[in-house]
C-alpha cells in the first residue's frame, strides 16, 4: 500500500519540488490532499494531474486575508494522509502543523516559521498525538542525516552553513538601499520571495538556529553558523569525541524532501544531479560578521530571550519583508523594524506555552512592526 501524502502549499517552491519528487516515487506514495493560496490555475492543473481526494484553495484567488486555516487543517488531518509536507510560508502554517501532529501524522516541515513561533507547543502536540516532525530545511536535513542512529547525548555541537545571500560582499551603505530585484537574486537557491529576502538579511539563518534548537534539543550556545558561499556542505554535526560529520551535495531541495518522506530509510532515486567533487571545486568558509547582518543578531537575541520573543521576532520580520516587497520600506529598514519590535514590549516575558499566548504575541508584534515601519 502506498503512503498518503498531503502537500500544503503545493503551488509554492517547496510544494512544486515535492510533487516533482513524488512523480518519481508513485509506487511508494500517493497524493491525497493539496492546497494553494492564490494561484488557482496551477492548483487546478495539479488537481487534474494528481486527482487528490482533497483540494483546498485558501484564498479563493482574491487578495486580502485568507480564511484558510480550516482548509489547511482539513488537508493535514485527512484520514488517508500519513505524511503532511508543510510548504506554507509564514505563520499561516501553524495550526495545520499542530493539528497534524495531534492526529499522529508525520510532518515533513519546510514551514520553519511555525517551529520558531511555537516550538514548545509543537513539541507538546507531537507528544500528545504521537506525531513527529522531520525537517525539510536543507541544513536540518543535513544534521538529521549526520545524527540519525546516534544517541542524543553523543551530539556536542551543530554548525549550520549559510550562503551569505546576494549581499555578502556588498558595503553596508549599498545594502541599505538594495532594490527588491537585487534582494531576490539569490546566488545558489531558487525559492519563494519571503525566504529569499530572509536569506539576504540572514534572518533565515536566525530562524534556522531556533529551528535547530527545537528539532535537535541543542543549547543555543552550541549552535554556530558559518558562511559557505557555494552551498555544497549543508550542515555539520560534532560529536562528544570531537569527530565531525557533514552532509554534502549540490544545492537542491528534492533530496531533503525525499529524505523527509522516507526517513529513516533511503530509497533509490535518479532525480538529482549526482555529486562530483571536482565539479564542486573549491569550498570556502568565512566567519559571519554580525555587524553586516543586524537582523540576524536580533534573531539570536530573541532566541536567547526565549518565551514569546522568537514569535515576535518572526512576525516583525514577516511584516517588514512584506513592506519591503511592496517597496514601502527600503531594505535597510527591515532590521530596524525588527529591532524596534524586539526592544518594545513583552520581550521574553510571555512563556509561549499556550496557543492563545503565542497568537497574542504574534498579533502585538504585527501591530508594533506596522507602527515602527510608518514612523
Ligand atoms: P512560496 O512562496 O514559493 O510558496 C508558499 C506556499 O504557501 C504557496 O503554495 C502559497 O499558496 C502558500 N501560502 C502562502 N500564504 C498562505 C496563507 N496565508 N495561507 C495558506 N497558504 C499560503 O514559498 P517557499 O519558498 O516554497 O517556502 C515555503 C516554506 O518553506 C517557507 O517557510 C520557507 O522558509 C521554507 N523553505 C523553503 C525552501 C525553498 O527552497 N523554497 C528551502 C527551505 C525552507
Ligand atoms: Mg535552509
Amino acid at each position: 500500500m502506498s503512503v498518503g501524502v498531503a502537500v500544503l502549499g503545493s503551488t509554492g517552491s517547496i510544494g512544486r519540488s515535492t510533487l516533482q519528487v513524488l512523480a518519481r516515487q508513485r509506487d511508494r506514495f500517493r497524493v491525497v490532499a493539496i492546497t494553494g493560496h492564490s494561484n488557482k490555475e496551477l492548483l487546478a492543473q495539479q488537481a487534474a494531474e494528481w486527482k487528490p481526494a482533497f483540494v483546498g484553495l485558501v484564498n479563493g484567488g482574491d487578495k486580502g486575508k485568507g480564511n484558510g486555516t480550516s482548509c489547511l487543517v482539513e488537508a493535514a488531518t485527512h484520514p488517508d494522509v500519513r505524511i503532511v509536507v508543510n510548504g506554507i510560508v509564514g505563520a499561516a502554517g501553524l495550526e495545520a502543523t499542530l493539528a497534524a501532529l495531534r492526529a499522529g501524522k508525520r510532518v515533513a516541515l519546510a514551514n520553519k516559521e511555525t517551529l520558531v513561533m511555537a516550538g514548545e507547543l509543537v513539541a507538546q502536540a507531537a507528544r500528545e498525538g504521537g506525531g513527529e516532525i522531520v525537517p525539510v530545511d536543507s541544513e536540518h536535513s543535513a544534521v538529521l542525516q549526520c545524527v540519525a542512529g546516534r544517541r542524543p547525548t553523543e551530539l556536542a555541537r551543530l554548525i549550520l552553513t549559510a550562503s551569505g545571500g546576494p549581499f555578502r560582499t556588498w558595503g553596508a551603505e549599498r545594502v541599505s538601499r538594495a532594490s527588491v530585484a537585487e534582494a531576490l537574486k539569490h546566488p545558489t537557491w531558487t525559492m519563494g520571495k519571503k525566504i529569499t529576502v530572509d536569506s539576504a538579511t540572514l534572518v533565515n539563518k536566525a530562524l534556522e538556529v531556533i529551528e535547530a534548537h527545537y528539532l535537535f534539543d541543542v543549547a543555543y550556545g552550541d549552535i554556530e553558523v558559518v558562511i559557505h558561499p557555494q552551498s555544497v556542505i549543508h550542515g555539520f554535526a560534532e560529536f562528544v569525541d570531537g569527530s565531525v560529520l557533514a552532509q554534502v551535495g549540490f544545492p537542491t531541495m528534492e533530496l531533503p524532501i525525499l529524505y523527509a518522506l522516507t526517513y529513516p530509510d533511503r530509497v533509490p532515486d535518479q532525480g538529482v544531479r549526482r555529486f562530483d567533487p571536482v565539479a564542486a571545486g573549491t569550498l570556502t568558509f568565512e566567519a559571519l560578521q554580525p555587524a553586516r547582518f543586524p537582523a540576524y543578531v536580533v534573531g539570536r537575541e530573541a532566541a536567547r530571550l526565549g518565551g514569546t520573543a522568537p514569535a515576535r521576532f518572526n512576525e516583525a520580520n514577516e511584516v517588514a519583508v512584506q513592506l519591503f516587497l511592496e517597496e514601502k520600506i527600503p531594505f535597510g529598514r527591515i532590521a530596524e523594524v525588527i529591532e524596534r519590535v524586539l526592544g518594545l514590549g513583552a520581550g521574553g516575558s510571555g512563556r509561549g506555552t499556550s496557543l492563545e499566548e503565542v497568537l497574542a504575541a504574534d498579533a502585538e508584534a504585527r501591530r508594533q512592526a506596522q507602527e515602527a515601519a510608518c514612523s
